[in-house]
């Protein structure tokens, strides 16, 4: 393991029934609350209706931002960073999926910010202070309820780009699995091939003596493909959309990369292609991972070979490594395929136009990945590979 110091201050509450606690968190923070929501799920859900009672009966003043869109616009934390200096909001209460979670964190920190909070996506300076943030979470995918990342869409740029500071984890984050169930079919695999994909980028790193973290990763990979199939066609039965938003919230909130670096380039090499195309995260993420993996299958077979006979059952015997692995790939990719992912860039009608302008926006900060540094000719690759 590499040195670590670990840091996680949300308050989870989680579980049937827990949205009550509203009342005995938000008072915590002050009365003037900016309540900030999607399209409209919440409203056609009922939730919408259940978190303004709530906030009522504790005589909360209430401002709303209404209409974050999925992969969230900077011009839209623009509006909300304006509503907390006119009304000088205490507490920004975000209901919702990722996309709501990560604009309410940047409208958190851009409202105790003098410059434009695209600084911090940028580089080009780092939060110094935020208002507190509560969430009610919607979707199980990013983990974004309980860490310290956002991802932000610059629509001017055409650039999506995560940031993440201590400031922008949620003071509490409220997730009663019931609240998920009017999300459809698609979107909740969209959730399960994100929360597979932040375990997988955890799970391919260089750090040694990892027996822990790798095991809780094979675990969350093997408990999610459990359920998900089950869940795709029964959406509102309770124990699996409990395992699916656990499983959300514990593959990305730091727990499984204590000691170690993680890959994350296939994150990257998604938000690229989000930029430019506007389609779901973990629809990228589907068609992207498996060619990654073939990609650097090089770098650690064994660590393929692994994944391959521990979460997809291969059996390595009288095989190579390097054919167990690809199993262990072929596997995942037919996982994917029958839960209804897309596989193809072609499933969105992506084609090969763009793929300069998205290998350039990928490198902006030049090569990246913790398991294998890539450059710009390893990321047309892999685009070329998943046309
Ligand atoms: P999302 O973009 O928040 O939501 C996708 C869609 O699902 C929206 O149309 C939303 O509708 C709908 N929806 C959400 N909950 C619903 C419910 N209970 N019932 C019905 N519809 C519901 O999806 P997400 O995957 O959670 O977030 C994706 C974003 O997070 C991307 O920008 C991605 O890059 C980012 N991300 C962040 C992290 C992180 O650590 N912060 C990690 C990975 C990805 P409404 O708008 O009407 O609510
Ligand atoms: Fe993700």
């Amino acid at each position: 393991m590499k040195a670590f110091e670990f840091y996680n201050p949300t308050q989870l509450i989680f579980g049937k029934g827990q949205l009550e606690a509203l009342k005995r968190e938000v008072p915590k923070y002050g009365k003037r609350v900016l309540l900030v929501y999607g399209g409209g799920s919440i409203k056609r859900s009922g939730l919408y209706d259940n978190v303004i009672s709530l906030l009522g009966e504790i005589g909360t003043e209430v401002t709303e931002l209404a209409g974050v869109e999925p992969n969230p616009r900077l011009s839209t934390v623009h509006k909300g960073v304006e509503l907390c200096k006119t009304h000088q909001i205490d507490l920004v209460l975000a209901v919702g999926g990722g996309s709501v979670l990560d604009c309410s964190k940047a409208i958190a920190v851009g409202a105790k910010y003098d410059g434009d909070m695209w600084d911090f996506a940028e580089r080009k300076a780092a939060p110094k202070a935020a208002l507190p943030l509560g969430t009610v979470l919607t979707m199980a995918a990013t983990g974004s309820e309980m860490n310290a990342g956002s991802v932000i869409t610059n629509e001017k740029t055409q650039e999506k780009l995560g940031w993440g500071s201590v400031y922008a984890f949620p003071a509490f984050s409220i997730l009663d699995p019931v609240n998920t169930y009017s999300l459809p079919r698609d979107q909740t695999v969209y959730g399960i091939v994100d929360m597979m994909s932040h375990t997988l980028e955890h799970y391919f790193h260089l750090e040694s003596n990892t027996p822990v973290q790798l095991g809780w990763c094979e675990t969350i990979l093997r408990t999610v493909m459990d359920a998900a199939p089950g869940l795709v066609n029964d959406l509102e039965n309770y124990e699996l959309r409990e395992t699916i938003m656990y499983c959300g919230t514990m593959a990305l909130n730091g727990f499984l990369n204590m000691g170690l670096t993680g890959d994350w380039a296939t994150h990257n090499i998604e938000h690229a292609v989000s930029a430019v195309y506007d389609i779901p995260h973990g629809g990228g993420l589907a068609i992207l991972f498996p060619n990654w993996m073939k990609h650097n299958l090089h770098v650690k077979p064994e660590r393929f070979k692994q994944l391959a006979v521990n979460v997809f059952h291969v059996n390595p015997e009288g095989k190579s490594d390097e054919e167990v692995a690809l199993e262990g790939i072929q596997a995942l990719r037919d996982f994917w395929n029958s839960i209804g992912a897309p596989s193809r860039l072609a499933d969105y009608d992506i084609d090969a136009s763009k793929i300069d302008v998205m290998a350039d926006k990928a490198v902006k900060f030049g090569a990246f990945g913790g398991f294998n540094k890539l450059n710009r000719e390893d990321v047309v690759e892999i685009y070329n590979a998943s046309l």
